[in-house]
């Protein structure tokens, strides 16, 4: 693209765009990308330069960018049908695709309800599980419970369960009441990975503390949602399967509706299909997007039990119907994508390859680990991150007003790399399709960025 139409472009964009999560004033200092072109793994801007995509596209790449299989998918389904609505029609790509999600979810879900963004996944689990505890005559069971630092989209009964005070405190007057709990492992690490017998003590406490509250409140409890094995967009924070277990455990012991989000850790990114499958759990409600169409179209469902279904089943005088849904739930487009996704899945040995991606990953962390200001080293499947301490040894973090985290991300731009940063956590969230050797480049990449801001 030539520089002045480049120009332009983007001045255009100032004015008229309004991007999300973004601080007003750091992008009237600096243009945002202007990508014209995404293929596998890199994305390359309009000067040409190229960048390594390693945090999937907001975490929702799979196969890489501009897969055939994939692009032939949309192109198959617009000569068939565009967008049609999904209540009172149906078609083809939204049946294959449920009967297909429901065949390779954890065993024992039995229906799938579709919306657009993972946030409407959240929501429709939320209200699927109040909704169902009125129907089985239990309408104090009104509340969830969430986690401290977990994260589950950004409509207002997502953020409701939503534990990261950065994004969620602004709206609290606006927000209905609910139950957090501590996650696990946080305030574990000192400096290093936490030993297993402390992640073990961790686990117990923080099973304890989801134990004594439903003893006290289960009966006006719906649901806990939780992200399973990574609390995300909180700070990538991992916590071990027995922790998944045991809620699920909890949950039926109480009559606790468990509501698993992997909209974000759906997919394989974590070395599974499902994250769930770490600790061999099946939720009440399962939520998936992102990953569900490779990351290509926007598309979300929620998965649940044949328990919660039936007792949504009756006529219409007795008021039971999901009153839920919208313009875009099952686009087809977005559906043949998924399905043509799965394919790819079974045919290509995608999670072979996120397996030996993995592998290679882990093999190249501890050469991070030696940097004096990087600590907690964590890593599961093609998720992998690290803190930024002003004094590791301690956890003393550095000012917030240095925004260390971001200038990572600027230092990393120069090297190609695109280094999304939480703060001053770091972290990889690779796309499945990440070669060996390209693992070897972004990790080596990173250290470079690392060496020339000093934290050597
Ligand atoms: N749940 C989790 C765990 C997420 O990470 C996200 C998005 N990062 C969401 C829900 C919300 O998804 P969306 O941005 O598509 O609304």
């Amino acid at each position: 693209m030539d520089q002045a139409t480049k120009r332009e472009l983007l001045d255009k964009d100032r004015q008229r765009v309004w991007h999300p999560f973004t601080q007003m004033k750091d992008y009237a200092r600096q243009d945002h990308l202007l990508i014209e072109k995404a293929e596998g793994i890199f994305l390359y801007d309009a000067d040409g330069n190229r960048y390594y995509d390693t945090v999937s596209s907001w975490w929702v790449n799979v196969h890489g960018h501009g897969h055939p299989r994939i692009k032939q998918a949309i192109i198959r389904q617009l000569e068939e049908t565009d967008h049609i609505m999904f209540s009172g029609f149906t078609h083809r790509p939204g049946i294959e695709l449920a009967d297909k999600l429901l065949a390779i979810a954890p065993p024992g879900l039995g229906k799938t309800f579709y919306s657009d963004n993972g946030s409407t996944a959240v929501e429709v689990a939320l209200k699927m599980s109040f909704q169902y505890w009125r129907h089985v005559g239990r309408p104090s069971k009104t509340k969830f419970a969430y986690l401290a630092n977990s994260y589950h989209g950004d409509t207002l009964g997502a953020v409701s369960v939503g534990g990261v005070d950065l994004f969620h405190a602004t709206f609290r007057p606006l927000l209905f009441d609910g139950y957090r709990l501590p996650s696990p492992l946080v305030g574990e690490w000192s400096g290093g990975r936490p030993t297993p017998e402390a992640a073990e003590t961790s686990v117990a406490k923080a099973l304890e503390a989801v134990k004594q509250l439903f003893e006290t409140s289960a009966g006006e409890i719906a649901g806990l949602i939780v992200e399973p094995m990574i609390q995300a967009a909180g700070g990538m924070l991992m916590h071990p399967a027995a922790y998944i277990a045991g809620l699920r455990e909890l949950c039926s012991r109480y009559d606790v509706h468990l509501i698993a989000d992997e909209v974000a850790v759906g997919f394989g990114r974590t070395g599974t299909m499902f994250a769930c499958e770490h600790a061999h759990v099946t939720p009440d409600l399962l939520c998936l997007s992102k990953g569900l169409t490779a990351g290509m179209m926007p598309l979300a469902a929620t998965l649940c039990t044949d328990a919660i279904y039936e007792a949504f089943y009756d006529d219409y005088e007795t008021q039971k119907t999901f009153f839920h849904g919208h313009s875009f739930t099952g686009n087809p487009l977005a559906c043949a994508v998924a399905l043509e996704s799965l394919r790819i899945f079974e045919e290509e040995g995608v999670l072979d390859n996120v397996r030996a991606a993995s592998d290679a990953l882990r093999g190249h962390l501890p050469g991070l680990e030696t940097f004096r200001h990087v600590a907690n080293m964590r890593h599961l499947g093609l998720v992998a991150a690290f803190d930024l301490y002003a004094d590791a040894a301690s956890q003393t973090p550095y000012p917030p007003s240095e925004r260390r985290g971001y200038q990572v991300y600027l230092e990393a731009l120069k090297e190609g790399l695109i280094l999304r940063p939480l703060g001053d956590t770091i972290y990889y969230w690779l796309p499945h399709c990440t070669t060996v050797a390209q693992l070897e480049d972004i990790v080596s990449r990173t250290s470079s960025v690392l060496e020339r801001l000093g934290y050597r």
